[in-house]
């Protein structure tokens, strides 16, 4: 799978991509990463990215054609555009990072996986004049409710959470599917076509807690069932913990949560015990 950055700071992912999974992932030859200067798209003296908005207003707006000289130099032509006789029918996607854009969730992340290539446009200033977004944009994509100056960091947020999920990323631990947010049909906006659904999760719950040595520190010892080698009794225990998790941190996920009669009984116990 292919990464395409699109930014007018390239400096700025020097060394991002370089650690743990990430790195190995690509040096593995099972994801790339490429970045491009959007500066290097620019014809004039100044390399002039930004303009003044029309109707007024604070700030500078990302230019068009630039942006479009871009995706052309990676072969993205509009989307009206018929594909060239030569296309290779390989599916990609391209995303504006922008705080305006549907949130960035793990069942996206993991339809994005399933692609071949990922193009991210940062925005800086005001943003990126909307026609880029109308005529190339299969998205908009915020990773979360607050503005940052940039979309470098919401870039490499969304190459970090995708890589991860491409088949052999992760080794033997099976695209993360109990790891936090591996619901099985947590609802998105958007159906990527050609890709489908996971159909796997560990049930919309958070992760459950973990531990390794020392057995005690500072006072505080591994509860005793994770030294028990009890099998059954681990697992449940870790059942209960992501619902006492989930129930403290996000209780909103437990509304379309996978829960079998067990967890809600657990759920009412728990609350109860809370209450108290
Ligand atoms: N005027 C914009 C607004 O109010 O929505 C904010 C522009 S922001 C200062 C500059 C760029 O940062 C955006 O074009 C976008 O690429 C990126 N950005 C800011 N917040 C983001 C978020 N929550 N998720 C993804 N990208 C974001």
């Amino acid at each position: 799978m292919r990464f395409e950055i699109v930014t007018i700071f390239p400096g700025f992912f020097a060394g991002i991509f370089e650690h743990g999974i990430v790195r190995r992932a690509q040096a593995d030859g099972l994801v790339s990463v490429g970045i491009h200067d959007l500066r290097n798209f620019t014809h004039d003296r100044h390399r002039t990215v930004d303009d003044r908005p029309f109707g007024g207003g604070e700030g500078m707006v990302l230019k068009p054609e630039p942006l479009a000289e871009a995706l052309a130099s990676l072969g993205i032509q509009p989307k009206n555009t018929p594909p060239p006789e030569d296309a290779t029918g390989a599916r990609t996607q391209v995303i504006l990072l922008s705080a305006q854009g549907q949130p960035f969730i793990q069942p996206l992340a993991r339809e994005l996986a399933c692609l071949d290539r990922v193009v991210l446009l940062c925005g800086r200033y005001e943003g990126v004049d909307e026609r880029i977004n109308e005529l190339y944009c299969d998205m908009e994509l915020s990773i979360g409710d607050y503005v940052l100056s940039g979309g470098e960091l919401a870039a490499a947020v969304v190459v970090d959470a995708v890589m991860r999920l491409v088949p052999g990323v992760l080794g033997n631990q099976a695209s993360g599917e109990f790891e936090s947010f591996g619901a099985a049909d947590a609802e998105i906006s958007t159906d990527i076509e050609g890709v489908p659904r996971s159909q796997h999760g560990s049930g919309g719950l958070l992760d459950y807690p973990h531990y390794t040595r020392p057995v005690e520190f500072d006072g505080l010892r591994t509860p005793e069932v994770l030294l028990s080698g009890d099998h059954l009794g681990i697992r449940r225990w870790r059942r209960e913990q992501q619902l006492r998790k989930t129930l403290r941190n996000r209780p909103d996920l437990l509304a379309k949560a996978d829960l079998s009669a067990e967890d809600v009984r657990l759920i009412e116990a728990i609350r109860r015990e809370n209450r108290r």
